[in-house]
């Protein structure tokens, strides 16, 4: 049997024969979860005028002294602008988000003064305290000045930016274009997830969930069906699915007699860069690439394909779109779970998350082995044991944490 490949290299040569997609103009709101091609800069001042940070009445600060009274000249709402001046002995009544007039340099906040009982028809007020700490004036671009860097180059965009970017009038971003991805599932005993399977087959249920995965990144998903384990139909579906930027398929990669996808693969082109990787679950991957498609051939094994899709096609998702892999900060944990003795193959363990005032422990979720998926699905990480590695309870082990991005 062929000598698997360390899992470390696996991820080198994938990271070594990916590129971030070009760009694209993406709508503001269809930019979210993905990364900006270029830096952005202010073209406006946040905020734009000095506005009122408070209800209260706009003064100049001088005439603030507890005792003191002056005549309310004027209301001035949001979106409103004060038609004057303000000058010494007046005061303008101001809602927070108006703009300060002229001649203010301070809002006292309404709870600070006493309105008088008008005689006059003149509102006065009194205040009743002495002129308190700050203006109460968010000043013109105290926020943002016009050519501040607003985001860098490489950011993944997040609701806060794009609420940022709005207020400043931009309506679309260019970002790494999202990365289209084939699922296509191989195997004679498959149906369609929506039909009832007939003795000996089984739903295909791995496509649907490696399209989901795909699509939760930000990447499109393309559910190119079943092909069988016979040659013919296995080519077609591979040509079809070869004119996307990723093809996974899943099943038909280990030593059966009818795992034609590796032969299948080179038939259409595919240059193969690796079969097999010292890992558990997931062993018999493959990836390979043909012109700009990357293909992964992933196994059968509804659990396998799930790890080698979150340890191996995720990483190359996020650097199609820019994104650093975010594997590439380690975290560790205590681990609870029993003695476990060296083993060959990096093994990908899932486990329950606790977080203590000791640290992070982690437990393994009880499996009935790489077809549970209902065992993968309680887990929260996944603890990573080295190659050869032997732990007992309280060894510090790797993590990965099974999160959304
Ligand atoms: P294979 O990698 O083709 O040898 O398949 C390994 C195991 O995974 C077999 O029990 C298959 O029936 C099962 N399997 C393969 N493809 C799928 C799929 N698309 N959905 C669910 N289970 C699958
Ligand atoms: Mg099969």
């Amino acid at each position: 049997m062929k000598k698997p490949l360390g899992f470390d290299h696996a991820l080198k040569i994938i990271s070594e024969t990916t590129s971030p997609l070009p760009d694209r103009a993406y709508p503001l709101l269809e930019a979210r979860g993905l990364v900006l091609s270029e830096s952005l800069e202010a073209v406006s001042d946040m905020p734009s005028f000095d506005k009122s940070a408070v209800d209260g009445f706009a003064v100049r600060r001088t005439d603030v002294i507890k005792g003191h009274c002056l005549d309310v000249i004027e209301d001035v709402f949001a979106g409103d602008v004060a038609s004057r001046q303000v000058a010494s002995g007046e005061a303008v009544r101001i809602m927070t988000g108006a703009p300060v007039p002229a001649g203010a340099d301070t809002v006292v906040m309404v709870e600070t003064v006493r309105e008088l009982p008008s005689e006059t028809n003149r509102p006065q007020i009194e205040f009743m305290e002495e002129a308190p700490p700050g203006s109460n004036i968010c000043h013109r671009g105290e926020d943002i000045a016009v050519g501040d860097e607003l985001l860098s180059a490489k950011t993944c965009v997040k609701p806060e930016h794009i609420g940022i970017l709005a207020g400043q009038g931009y309506v679309t971003l260019v970002c790494h274009r999202r990365p289209q991805v084939a699922a296509l599932a191989t195997g004679s005993e498959l149906v369609p997830a929506n039909q009832t399977p007939g003795e000996g087959q089984i739903r295909n249920s791995n496509s649907i969930a490696l399209m989901s995965a795909v699509e939760n990144l930000g990447a499109i998903g393309h559910d190119l069906g079943i092909a069988l384990d016979q040659e013919a139909t296995l080519r077609e579906a591979i040509r079809r699915a070869l004119t996307q930027d990723v093809v996974i398929l899943s099943g038909g990669v280990s030593a059966g007699q009818r795992d034609l996808v590796p032969w299948a693969l080179q038939e259409e082109g595919v240059e193969i860069l690796f079969h097999h990787v010292a890992i558990k679950p997931g062993r018999p991957v493959l990836y390979g690439v043909r012109d700009a498609t990357h293909v992964f051939g992933l196994p059968g094994n509804p659990v396998a394909a799930f790890v080698c899709f979150w340890m191996l096609v995720r990483p190359l998702l996020f650097q199609l779109m820019g994104r650093d892999p975010v594997e590439s900060h380690p975290i560790s944990a205590v681990w609870k779970g029993p003695n476990m003795t060296a083993f060959p193959l990096r093994r990908f363990i899932g486990v329950g998350w606790n977080e203590t005032s000791n640290g992070a422990e982690v437990t393994p979720v009880p499996t009935r082995g790489s077809a549970d998926l209902n065992s993968l699905a309680r887990s929260e990480a996944f603890a990573v044991i080295a190659e050869d590695r032997v732990i007992s309870p309280g060894s510090s082990v790797e993590v990965v944490r099974l999160q959304e991005y």
